[in-house]
This record gives C-alpha cells, sequence and structure tokens, in this order.
C-alpha cells in the first residue's frame, strides 16, 4: 500500500487512521444525502481507570468519524436488572446503531448474560454469541473488534496467509480462539497454543505468522521468532522501568524479535489502535444494515 511507510514495522496507528478518515468520509456522505448520522452507545459501568481511558478515547474516535455518541455510565454496585433495562432500551433505540459494554464488568454482574441481551444487529464489539456463531460459521456477521483488526492490519501490509503457518498463543474468546478462526478462513494453516502448550518455543519458530495474545510481557523472545516470520503482538502490559517510570509493553520482546521478523506491531502503535478503530467499522456497518 503506497500511503504507508514500509520498513518492518505494521503501523497500526497510520493503517487505523486510514480507515477512520476513510469511515469519516462514508460517514459524511450519509449525512450529505440527509440522512442521520450512525449512533455508538457506549456502556461503563464502575471505576476502572484503563477502561475510562479506553471509553473516552473510543467516544473521541467517534466524534471525529462524525459518528454520535450516546454515553451511559453506572456506579459499581448497579445490578443486573438496572443494566439489562438499559440495553433493552438502547436495543430499541431507532438512533443507536451499535452498542459497547465496556469490559471487564465489576465481578457481580455475569459477563455472558449481559452480553447476550445485546441485539445482534447492534454487537459493536462482535462478542454475542450468534455474531461468534457466525464466524465459526464462515457467515457473516459483526467481527470482534481485536482479530478482525489484526486482519485489516495484514490485508492492508499485503501479507498473503493462503498456505502460511500460522500460529496463535492464547485462547480467549476475545481474541485467540476467534483470530485462529479468521486465519484459517484466508487459508493458513493454524496452531493455537496456551498456557499447557508443550514446548512453546519450537511451536512459535514453525511459524510464518506469529500472533501472541497471552498477556504475559515479553514472553515470546527475539530466538522464538522465525527469520522472516510476521509478527502480531497483541499483549498490553503495564510494567515499571528499573527507573520507576510505567511503561507499556506487548507480550513479545520487541527489540529481538524485530531483528529477524518481516514484519512486526509495536506496542502501542500496533493492533490497540486498530481495535479502536473496527469498533467505528463494526458501528458504520450496523447503520448501513440498519437504514435498509
Ligand atoms: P486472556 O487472559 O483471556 O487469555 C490469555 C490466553 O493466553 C489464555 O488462553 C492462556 O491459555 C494463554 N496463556 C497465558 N499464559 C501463557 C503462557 N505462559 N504460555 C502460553 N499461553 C499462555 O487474555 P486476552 O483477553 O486474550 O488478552 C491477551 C492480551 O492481549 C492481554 O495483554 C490484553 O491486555 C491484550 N489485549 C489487547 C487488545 C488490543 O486492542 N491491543 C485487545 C484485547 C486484549
Amino acid at each position: 500500500m503506497s500511503a504507508l511507510d514500509v520498513s518492518n514495522i505494521l503501523d497500526g496507528k497510520q493503517v487505523a487512521n486510514l480507515v477512520r478518515e476513510e469511515l469519516r468520509l462514508k460517514v459524511d456522505g450519509f449525512v450529505q444525502q440527509g440522512k442521520r448520522r450512525p449512533g455508538l452507545a457506549v456502556v461503563l459501568i464502575g471505576e476502572n481507570p484503563a477502561s475510562h481511558v479506553y471509553v473516552k478515547n473510543k467516544i473521541a474516535a467517534c466524534k471525529k468519524a462524525g459518528i454520535e455518541s450516546f454515553f451511559h455510565q453506572f456506579a459499581v454496585d448497579v445490578t443486573l436488572p438496572e443494566v439489562l433495562s438499559c440495553i433493552k432500551k438502547l436495543n430499541n433505540d431507532e438512533n443507536v446503531d451499535g452498542i459497547l459494554v465496556q469490559l471487564p464488568l465489576p465481578k457481580h454482574l455475569p459477563t455472558d448474560e449481559v452480553l447476550e441481551a445485546l441485539s445482534p444487529d447492534k454487537d459493536a464489539d462482535g462478542l454475542h454469541p450468534y455474531n461468534l456463531g457466525q464466524l465459526f460459521s464462515g457467515k457473516d456477521g459483526l467481527r470482534p473488534c481485536t482479530p478482525k483488526g489484526i486482519m485489516v492490519l495484514l490485508d492492508r501490509y499485503g501479507v498473503n496467509l493462503s498456505g502460511k503457518n500460522a500460529v496463535v498463543v492464547g485462547r480467549s474468546n476475545l481474541v485467540g480462539k476467534p483470530i485462529a478462526l479468521m486465519l484459517q478462513e484466508k487459508n493458513a494453516t493454524v496452531t493455537m497454543c496456551h498456557s499447557k502448550t508443550a514446548n512453546l518455543d519450537e511451536v512459535c519458530r514453525s511459524a510464518d505468522v506469529l500472533v501472541v495474545a497471552a498477556g504475559r510481557e515479553n514472553m515470546v523472545r527475539g530466538s522464538w521468532v522465525k527469520p522472516g516470520a510476521v509478527v502480531i503482538d497483541v499483549g498490553i502490559n503495564r510494567i515499571e522501568t528499573p527507573t520507576g517510570e510505567s511503561q507499556l509493553v506487548g507480550d513479545v520482546e520487541f527489540a529481538g524479535a524485530a531483528e529477524v521478523a518481516s514484519l512486526i506491531t509495536p506496542v502501542p502503535g500496533g493492533v490497540g489502535p486498530m481495535t479502536v478503530a473496527m469498533l467505528l467499522a463494526n458501528t458504520v456497518a450496523a447503520y448501513e444494515k440498519h437504514l435498509k
């Protein structure tokens, strides 16, 4: 892609900005035709500082793309019926195309039950069991934002996945499982690893495409990366440096891996910005379907 800087960095920030600009132009087009703006409802529960930062960024990203946002904030001790009643109202609100419930939820709220209450057509994060089932069956649906963002990033950099060995480290519903399905959908041969996988280093060295989503800082060493591999580091870990400063690092030892990888995502600035861009993309996709 000509507009992208070609080094061995997979620049998620740059691609996310391109995607967001494309969405802004698309939304402008609808508004010029006299249509209402797409709307995303954001539900935030409790005081988790990271969640507050994420929500603030997502709402700002909506604004920049011309998407209207509706913010619903609840105290940490909100009851399940109160949350479900809010979701029900949003499901029936004609101006709301997407609904995002920021995770994690406080312990007393069952995540599955809350996500299942969303209308699958408005499931902006793509985590409703219906949409996960659609992904499982290879059918259209709203897709989980982080793995979808990884696929868009690979596509924009022209990475061909067909016949490649892809290794996914981590098997969460949020990242590991869906990205394995999406890579397979593009004809990669996928191996899934987890905390009980034997000889993880060897398995990683077999990867043409290595996706790491374990939540373990610098776990994948440079020596685990096959020369020429494409490395996607999903991990976001906050560590304290020897000088006492706080720093974000991924699950991959970046310096060592970057020496041998053909392409690698940085942390921050890799997968994270793509996740936000896909939230907007899902909202606009839901809006277009809603208009029809
Ligand atoms: P999770 O805790 O739900 O799952 C982690 C997975 O990693 C598990 O399946 C576990 O089996 C595996 N694992 C843990 N330790 C391992 C080890 N030593 N060896 C091999 N496998 C191991 O986490 P998640 O929600 O999938 O998130 C993973 C990481 O990605 C976290 O750091 C999270 O913050 C980050 N994340 C980033 C984004 C983003 O937008 N960049 C989005 C979601 C998650």
